[in-house]
């Protein structure tokens, strides 16, 4: 049968192929109606079934195997930038490397289209001068009642809060009760180039001249920037950066993890004055389209961001950055599988611009293709400024120390404040855990852990404060759960065997890290210890004690002595809020004789022993009426003359101690004197009832 397709008609069928973004194997033949011209990289609606999609006009020559009128027509071309041919490109070279669906790729690229309709500009309303006579409304009086308590509000959440439409706050500006400007929101600006120039060292510079001659190449190729942490690579590769926007073009820096991109941030907004546009998935939709526009148009001129990052539309891509080249969060796992790195390589090949790989650790692929001569390599060998490299030493076994037994010294409520105190003394209760007890370290009261507040009933309220070590050991349970932990306190390790039992296993290395309070510096052999960890070191300075600062540097010296011998040299750690105080000082130089000198200088200033002498009266009763009375007659009946001092009296540090109430007064006395005999004649001189006790404690050396 002779053709009887007019010819005319021949030249009127224009097919293309359209790809859609759905796991189909390619894309699909659509016919154009005479009244459209769609070019590749158009974006185009579609029928398919029975739905309007979306669709990219491919490249790829239509397929040409249905007849004419079994396929659908074209339905629009939206009004939106087309896909550029490097994408197209990248998408297709995607697909086929990770053999993807190339709709599931596109995808990726076609999340975000903005057409003109979807970038309106959003109006923020503030309330202007009121003008006499205007008519009110219900809804009008509602939107200026938002306003007052705050000012301004963008459109769509006055709106949404006062539960009026559009109209109503155009009505409202028309009559002048309100004013509404147009918001700029786009969160970045022009990065300058020459803003804040960094003097770089001449290391630092050759590297960057190499990078900035690769971007004004404009040719694809690929450099690795390596060299240790704070070497300067960041700043160098900034200036690659500047180079991009002297040329006008573009730049994209990909970073694995978006949680590092706040400092980034500060750090670009430094260099070039500005933030630079940042892509990731969680971007509010506003932003996100208004970064995609930005991008298209070569208004974003710096984008960094997550992997996503690399389907952004650029137009004039001048230089891509891969920082922390050797993550393994590049690498996508779910949906089209894909490095992220080695990705944005083929889109730079693609973009024909240079691709700067950055680690201080590279990749092994990466080092085999320096090795290979196929990327550039350029290394920046010391920290900035001659910053020094941390000391690393292998650790065998390891200490904590810490000098308080129990869980957390306080126990509070955390809905009244009550702190459970125990009832005999002035002192918190000491929760032991493990024991699901409250503890007073004084006197041994001990109460199960209430279930709620004693003093306001709050159920599960009552909240540890502070460290023992008990939640010391709990942490480092949490942190290094692998490690063989044994607890050394007066009240785990009991008794001589016991102890050998402990002493033994820590010797035979069953133990890789000990927890202890001041009972592991008592003459311990720990041949394998290389660390010590000193928790809160401070804790001994506090309270009135004369000798807090000796015994301070005694106990932790005898422990930081636990640590290291010839062959295995240890280190110490103090955890303190006071670094600047002599007894760390004197720590960590090494230096106790100087320490000792200094104390003994101070000593001898106030004839404190030993260049004086003391005793302690330690007044005791039921009733704190009765041991202030007490008191106060020790204090009115105290010695005087030539080289006697009386202090006090004055409460205890512990003013109440199993149930009884104390008072103290010190006597200090020079050194060529004797104090009994001044003791004696001072008790005569008083008359103490039978309920009251006077303890007196000659060269006292504990001041509670
Ligand atoms: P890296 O990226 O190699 O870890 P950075 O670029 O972050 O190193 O540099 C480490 C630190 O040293 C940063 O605080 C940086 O600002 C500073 N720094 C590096 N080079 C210079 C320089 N030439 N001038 C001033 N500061 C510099
Ligand atoms: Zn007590």
């Amino acid at each position: 049968m002779p053709s009887i397709t007019p010819k005319i008609g021949l030249e009127a069928e224009r097919r293309v192929s359209v790809l859609l973004p759905y796991p189909f194997p390619g894309p699909f033949d659509y016919m154009v109606p005479d009244e459209l011209d769609p070019k590749p990289g158009d974006v185009v609606v579609v029928p398919l079934n029975r739905r309007e999609v979306i669709g990219v006009v491919w490249d790829t020559a239509p397929e040409g195997r249905l007849p004419a009128h079994r396929l659908k027509s074209i339905i629009s071309v939206l009004d939106t930038p087309p896909m550029l041919e490097p994408l197209r490109r990248f998408v297709d070279w995607m697909a086929a490397y990770t053999l993807s669906p190339p709709g599931d790729v596109m995808i990726m690229a076609l999340r975000v289209v903005t057409t003109a309709a979807s970038l309106r500009t959003v109006l923020e309303y503030t309330r202007a001068v009121p003008q006499p006579d205007v008519k009110m409304t219900q809804a009008r009086r509602k939107v200026l009642d938002i306003l007052a308590s705050h000012e301004p509000i963008q459109g769509p959440a006055l709106q949404r809060e006062a539960e009026v439409g559009a109209a109503v706050l155009r009505g409202m500006v028309d009559i002048g009760l309100l004013k509404a400007a147009a918001v700029t929101t786009e969160p970045f600006g022009k990065p300058d180039p020459g803003f804040s120039r960094p003097a770089l060292s001449s290391s630092q510079q050759d590297a960057a001249t190499s990078l900035i001659s690769a971007v004004s190449a404009h040719t694809f190729s690929v450099t690795l920037l390596d060299g240790v942490t704070g070497s300067g690579k960041t700043e160098v590769y900034l200036e690659a950066i500047a180079a991009c926007l002297n040329a006008g073009r573009q730049a994209l820096v990909i970073l694995p993890e978006i949680a590092l991109s706040a400092q980034w941030i500060d750090r670009f907004q430094r260099r070039f004055g500005t933030a630079p546009a940042v892509w990731h998935s969680d971007l509010p939709s506003r932003i996100r389209k208004l970064t995609w526009q930005a991008v298209t148009e070569g208004r974003a001129a710096v984008v960094v961001g997550a992997r996503s990052a690399l389907f952004l539309p650029f137009p004039d891509l001048g230089l891509v950055v891969v920082d922390e080249e050797h993550e393994t969060a590049f690498k996508q796992q779910d949906g089209v599988v894909y490095n992220a790195r080695d990705m944005a390589i083929v889109r730079a090949r693609l973009c024909t611009c240079p691709t700067i790989l950055v680690s201080a650790t590279p990749s092994l692929e990466t080092v085999t293709n320096v090795e290979t001569g196929r990327y550039h390599h350029l290394r920046l060998a010391n920290r900035h400024g001659g910053a020094s490299m941390p000391t690393v030493s292998l650790v065998e076994q390891a200490m904590l120390f810490l000098n308080r037994r129990g869980y957390a010294p306080l126990t509070l409520c955390r809905a009244c404040g009550h702190r459970m105190q125990c009832p005999n003394c002035s002192a918190w209760l000491v929760e032991h855990r493990t024991r699901q007890q409250l503890l007073c370290h004084h006197c041994g009261h001990t109460i199960p852990i209430p279930p709620e507040c004693p003093s306001c009933g709050a159920k599960e309220s009552l909240t540890p404060i502070g460290p023992g070590i008990e939640r010391i050991t709990e942490e480092a349970a949490l942190l290094f759960p692998e490690a063989r932990r044994l607890i050394m306190a007066s009240d785990t390790i009991v008794g001589p065997q016991a102890a050998a039992a402990a002493a033994h296993a820590i010797e035979a290395r069953q133990v890789d890290l000990i927890i202890g309070t001041q009972l592991v510096a008592k003459g311990w052999h720990f041949p394998h210890l290389t660390f010590v960890g000193v928790v809160d070191a401070d804790l001994g300075l506090a309270g009135g004690d004369l000798r807090a600062a000796e015994r301070t540097v005694q106990l932790l010296h005898q422990v930081a002595g636990r640590a290291g011998r010839a062959e295995a040299p240890g280190s110490v750690v103090l955890q303190t809020f006071v670094p600047e105080h002599p007894v760390m000082q004197a720590l960590l130089n090494g230096d106790l004789d100087a320490f000792m000198a200094s104390e003994a200088e101070a000593r001898r200033e106030g004839e404190w022993p030993p260049f004086g002498r003391l005793a302690a009266l330690i007044v005791s009763a039921e009733t704190a009426l009765l041991a202030d009375s007490v008191a106060r007659d020790l204090g009115l009946a105290a010695p005087r003359g030539d080289g006697i001092v009386v202090l006090g009296p004055a409460p205890a540090p512990l003013a109440l101690l199993r149930g009884h109430h104390r008072r103290r007064l010190l006597l200090k006395v020079r050194r060529d004197m004797a104090v009994q005999p001044i003791l004696v004649q001072w008790l005569a001189r008083i008359k103490v009832p039978h309920s009251v006790r006077v303890d007196i404690d000659v060269d006292p050396i504990s001041f509670l």
